[in-house]
């Protein structure tokens, strides 16, 4: 009997190539392997409506616990691979087990990246990453109760929103001048520091923590020489690709698991989701997302690849957020220092922003007005006049 495709991590991709394969009828034999002891979800609630206690842990979960017995996947939720034999083709377990495989997907994701800072580790200090995460976080917010987040990416921000939501005082503590730089430029990064300041964070930018201070429990934040108050804290400094299974293997290994456009970093062992540093053709580098959609989108390639189909990485990047009232889509690829313009109202809160380098757009990222991403998508890598493009009148299908 074949021996079937076996997926390391229980996460949002590897849910994709299962549904992909049961979907076109596929029943080769297929065991997941989790190290959480829950099925696969989606972690973007974990920030936002589990987090604001809207919604329970288990309307995340991509499919219910069942589902998996009930599509003929061995579904091993809470046993970890902790060796992979290319030349054997064999996964071993945490439990002992080994299993052959034809083909296996690795699809491990990334952790929270931790600080060497003195007192990192007391009680009262979070990251998010996990449904636990979560929940010990929403237990911890309560009005008047004090939070400092360091760093100003998307989960500090997002987990800034909800707590200011439930009445918590809200510090963000972010070293460079601009939150959200790397990702939008100075201008939008800017527009997204004044949402936060007119929703009452004490946001302070271009500061520095050297430390965590408390006894038993923690008590405050240092940086730039001042002592920030806390009775909560969340690290919100990036995340590390859980990339050891592959590097043990002898695979390439930097900033990810280094993989061809098809996904594969060796014969028959493709990586996916946010621990690939993938070839995208229509980019023409390698890429390492940690996206909900790509996430998504790459499990559902390597789907179609183990169908037979031939399909590449060749899409461009997209993801969301949503903090306060501003939800919005980004997709494409901007750089730092690539041109801005912006058609609408960044006042009203509702606009549409292009990136542009030598008059190609690159990105588009879309503020309180829905169903354009497709839209937008069309755009990227044209050149387009600036002028039409901020022109509102004229719709973005005839751009
Ligand atoms: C709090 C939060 C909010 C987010 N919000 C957004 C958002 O608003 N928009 C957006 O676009 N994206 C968002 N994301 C990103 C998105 O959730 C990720 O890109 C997506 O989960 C990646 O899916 P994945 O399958 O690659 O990895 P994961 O979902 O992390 O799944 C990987 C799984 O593999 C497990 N694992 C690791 N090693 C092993 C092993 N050796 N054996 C077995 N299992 C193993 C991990 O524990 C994990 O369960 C958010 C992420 C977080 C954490």
């Amino acid at each position: 009997m074949a021996a079937g495709v076996v997926i390391v991590g229980a996460g949002l991709a590897a849910a994709h190539v299962i549904s992909t394969l049961r979907e076109a009828g596929d029943d080769r034999p297929v065991t997941l392997l989790g190290d959480e002891g829950e099925p696969p979800y989606e972690r973007p609630g974990l920030s936002k409506s589990v987090l604001q206690a809207k919604a329970e842990a288990d309307s995340l979960y991509v499919h219910d616990r069942d589902w998996y017995g009930q599509h003929a996947v061995d579904a091993r939720f809470a046993d970890p691979a902790v060796a992979l034999d290319v030349a054997q083709h064999s996964v071993r377990l945490a439990s002992g087990a080994v299993l052959a495989y034809d083909d296996v997907v690795i699809a491990t994701g990334a952790r929270p990246r931790t600080l060497p800072l003195p007192g990192i580790g007391l009680p009262g200090v979070h990251t998010l990453r996990r449904i636990p995460d979560s929940l010990a976080l929403r237990g911890a917010f309560r009005e008047g109760r004090r939070l400092v987040v360091i760093g100003a990416g998307w989960i500090g921000l997002e987990v800034a929103a909800a707590a200011r939501e439930a009445g918590v005082a809200v510090t963000v503590l972010e070293s460079s001048e601009v939150p959200l730089r790397a990702a939008l430029g100075d201008r939008l990064g800017r527009y997204f520091a004044e949402l936060h300041r007119r929703n009452g964070v004490d946001l302070r930018t271009g500061i520095s923590v050297s430390g965590i201070e408390g006894q038993g429990s923690v008590a405050g934040v240092r940086a730039g020489g001042d002592l920030f108050g806390a009775d909560l804290v969340l690290v919100g400094v990036g995340a590390v690709p859980n990339a050891e299974l592959a590097e043990q293997a002898g695979l390439a290994v930097d900033n990810g698991i280094v993989v061809d456009s098809r996904l594969r970093a060796h014969e028959h062992v493709f990586a996916i989701g946010d621990v690939a540093h993938a070839a995208n053709t229509t980019l023409g580098r390698r890429l390492r997302v940690e996206h909900w959609d790509n996430a998504i989108r790459q499990g559902a390639l390597v789907g179609r690849l183990l169908l037979g189909e031939d399909a590449r990485y060749d899409w461009q990047p997209y993801f969301y957020t949503d903090q306060y009232t501003l939800g919005m889509e980004y997709v494409g690829r901007g750089a730092v220092d690539d041109d801005v313009v912006i058609r609408g109202s960044e006042e009203a809160g509702t606009f549409i922003a292009f990136w542009l380098r030598r008059g190609v757009v690159t990105a588009a990222m879309n503020v309180n007005i829905w169903d354009v991403t497709e839209d937008l998508r069309a755009l990227i890598g044209r050149t387009i006049d600036p002028q039409r493009l901020t022109d509102s009148g004229i719709p973005l299908t005839d751009l």
